[in-house]
């Protein structure tokens, strides 16, 4: 399999869900080996340019956040991390003109449906691969867990559990295969509970959220009005957002993953345990890096995963 980027520039706009920020957004093709990389275009006097890698991970609870050492970031990129995962494509430069990318519908359609109006630019160099040759493991101390152990194919095997009805507890196993993100991930929304969007706008988030781009749940009812688009909705955003955490590798990976109640911060501990343990993994057809010199991890990331 060759690396891939995209034909064309495309471009989107729209609000962050927590900054309530209205963003212009640009895709634009790349070079082999470039990866996911994102530019804010609003920034001049530092330096603008933050790779969508585990190295550049911060914790957040309720996105995924990239950061480079001059402290310019991106928040709430997932959404986009999982529907280039899915859609397959390994080099991009994403142009932004504020902190947080949109929200868009709350789900990777728009996304998909952006990159498929791009098309798909194949390379004339090999993709290289993460394989998981032994099982990791990490647990937070809210009871949520999650595992990387060796598959023939990424797998992703994710469950949640919450106490609205509405929502309760789902399980999701899902395979990734040509088309299997469109049909089965992409539309899925991001939720939240009605109880905690006060205490969320208290801590100066979810500003731009509302049910034009999010499920909010109240109490075993959901409150948009058109309801819900599949009824494991909720199980399969989750595995969306998973999906896009795992691109932070930087490419794709074979391996199994296991979560039981999966979250940002979950997925970035999950991450940096696997880099911090490197005899659990490794990388086929790595024509782009030597093993060690991809990701520098930040030793309190590694401190904070054991
Ligand atoms: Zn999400």
């Amino acid at each position: 399999m060759m690396q891939t980027s995209l034909q064309k520039p495309v471009g989107t706009s729209g609000i962050g869900v927590h900054s309530g920020r209205f963003v212009s957004v640009r895709l634009l093709p790349a070079e082999a080996d470039h990866g996911v990389v994102f530019v804010r275009t609003d920034i001049t006097d530092r330096n603008n340019i933050i790779p969508a890698r585990i190295d550049h991970a911060i914790e957040s609870r309720l996105c995924t956040k990239v950061e480079n050492a001059d402290q310019v970031g991106v928040s709430t990129i997932e959404h986009f991390m999982s529907a280039l995962f899915g859609s397959g494509i390994d080099n991009v430069r994403i142009e932004v003109d504020g902190p947080e990318m949109p929200i868009l519908d709350g789900s990777a359609r728009p996304i998909v449906e952006l990159l498929e109006r791009a098309g798909k630019a194949v390379l004339s160099k090999a993709r290289p691969r993460l394989v998981i040759l032994h099982e990791i493991s990490v647990s937070l101390p809210d009871g949520s867990s999650a595992r990387l152990s060796p598959a023939d194919q990424l797998e992703l095997d994710i469950e949640i559990d919450f106490d609205d009805p509405v929502i309760g507890n789902q399980r999701l196993s899902y395979q990734q295969v040509n088309g299997s993100f469109g049909e089965q991930l992409a539309h899925a929304r991001t939720f939240c509970r009605f109880s905690d969007v006060e205490g969320m706008r208290q801590a100066g988030l979810a500003k731009g959220g509302s049910l034009e781009n999010a499920v909010v749940v109240d109490d075993g009812t959901v409150m948009n009005p058109d309801g819900l688009r599949m009824q494991d909705e909720f199980v399969r955003h989750k595995t969306l957002d998973v999906l896009g955490d795992l691109y932070l590798l930087g490419m794709p990976v074979q391996g199994r993953v296991t979560a039981y109640r999966p979250g940002h911060i979950l997925s970035v501990r999950l991450l940096a345990a696997l880099m911090a343990n490197p005899q659990c993994w490794t990388i086929e057809d790595g024509s782009r890096q030597s093993k060690s010199a991809h990701w520098q991890i930040p030793e309190q990331a590694v401190a904070a995963s054991v």
